[in-house]
């Protein structure tokens, strides 16, 4: 790493634990000092030192138009000069709820809010709060941000009553969160059967992007709908990811299936905080101060958020994008499939249209126990020589890929070359 994110990191380390304002940032899984960036434009990120990277990161999920997008810029500009937070009501706000509600035809209502996390623990209160029951049910190896009740992954098996993974988390509330292995609906037909009358929701990333991507069994998210509908539990896909990145209406539109509450984030912030949870109207309609469930924010539905937002979907809606990134992802996950198996390895490519992950193993890869099967190791040496190279990855084996509509052909052949030439050396 270049001298500058070194005595960045070295600096950073003595102020903000781990040098990190979220921990996956600080590279501690892959062995490295993160590379600091200074700036970023389209897919390309440069560091405190100077050096270039394609970006597959992509913050994460939110840059699917890439960075500094001109009519993103422009909203902001736009906005900046009016002020930069009222705490009341804008048009904004309706503008993006309407735009919402029109695209994602689950959604009747929704509330913004400033995160991912902040939108899953809602729709869990609310959940909780509309069914008057306190368990829930997730699957392992999906991550629905830091809230207590969603920080946990219990053993896999039958219904396993939740232990908290993580100090803090009070066991007495753990204790309410069942965690199952992915794509098995058997496990979820147990559990029903265990706490019958008890179920609140079943919450899931309908495609998994938090341990890399794995695909959703058709029959797993139709069985979670039929057993939600039929226990008196409520459906939430977890979308932060998903949403507005596989397809505008996210992964409920490609599977045809209609979860009683969404959680959104990522891209409807256009790269800047934001999330929201919406769903059915009369759901929504116990939310304060219509109904008795409380949930607010100083900062939610902020201005430049909103505008930010609303213009990275005003460019989404817009013809063939959607075909486009179904394209460029094709065309960088079956090259780097292609050029792993010409050096002789074993993988597993999972995609949806612009999001991905290879997996270093035989596979199938279907769900955390077989992501966690993956070569750790080789995946560390894969990452710190594409670092290298000049290609910014996630820095985790079980992490997704992104490729943003500023990714053109040039970068994405340039991605496959370095990782043909990583290939042969692992
Ligand atoms: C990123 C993410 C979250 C958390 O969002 P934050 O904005 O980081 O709090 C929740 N759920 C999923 C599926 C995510 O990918």
């Amino acid at each position: 790493m270049g001298e500058k994110s070194k005595a960045l990191f070295e600096k950073a380390r003595g102020l903000i634990p781990g040098g990190v304002n979220s921990p996956v940032r600080a590279g501690k899984a892959v062995g490295v000092v993160p590379p600091f960036i200074a700036r970023a434009e389209g897919c390309y990120l440069w560091d405190a030192d100077g050096k270039q990277y394609i970006d597959h990161v992509c913050s994460w999920g939110p840059m699917i138009l890439g960075h500094g997008h001109p009519e993103v810029i422009k909203a902001l500009e736009e906005r900046i000069s009016k002020g930069t937070s009222y705490g009341a009501p804008t048009e904004l706000e309706v503008e993006m709820a309407e735009t919402i509600t029109k695209i994602v035809p689950s959604i009747e209502m929704v509330r913004m809010v400033n995160s991912g996390t902040e939108a899953t623990m809602s729709a869990i209160r609310l959940a909780r709060g509309y069914t008057g029951r306190e368990k829930i049910i997730k699957f392992e190896g999906c991550y629905h941000g830091h809230a207590d009740s969603l920080l946990v992954s219990a053993g896999s098996g039958v219904a396993t009553l939740g232990i908290p993974d993580c100090p803090g988390v009070p066991a007495a509330l753990a204790v309410h969160t069942i965690s199952l292995p992915f794509n098995d609906p058997n496990a979820v037909v147990r559990a029903f059967e265990t706490f019958d009358g008890e179920i609140a929701a079943v919450i899931v990333e309908p495609i998994p992007g938090n341990m890399g991507v794995v695909m959703p069994r058709k029959e797993f998210l139709a069985g979670l709908r039929e057993m939600t509908s039929q226990n008196g539990a409520l459906l939430i896909f977890d979308e932060v990811i998903s949403g507005f990145r596989v397809a505008p209406g996210g992964a409920q539109e490609i599977y045809g299936i209609t979860p009683d509450l969404t959680c959104l984030g990522k891209i409807i912030g256009g790269g800047l905080p934001v999330g929201a949870y919406g769903g059915r109207e009369e759901i929504m309609c116990r939310m304060a101060p219509e109904g008795d469930v409380y949930q607010a924010g100083t900062l939610s539905g902020n201005p430049l958020a909103m505008a930010a937002g609303l213009a990275t979907l005003k460019v989404l809606q817009r013809s063939d994008i959607y075909q486009k990134l179904e394209k460029k992802g094709e065309m960088l996950f079956c090259g780097l499939e292609n050029e792993a198996k010409a050096a002789g390895l074993e993988v597993v490519v999972n995609r949806v249209g612009s999001m991905g992950s290879l997996f270093f193993t035989k596979g199938p890869v279907t769900d955390f126990t077989t992501v966690k099967a993956s070569d750790v190791a080789r995946f560390k040496r894969y990452y710190v020589n594409m670092l290298g190279q000049g290609i910014y990855l996630a820095p985790s084996a079980f992490e997704t890929c992104f490729v943003s509509s500023a990714h053109h052909e040039n970068d994405i052949l340039k991605t496959i070359e370095c990782a043909s030439k990583a290939f042969k050396t692992l």
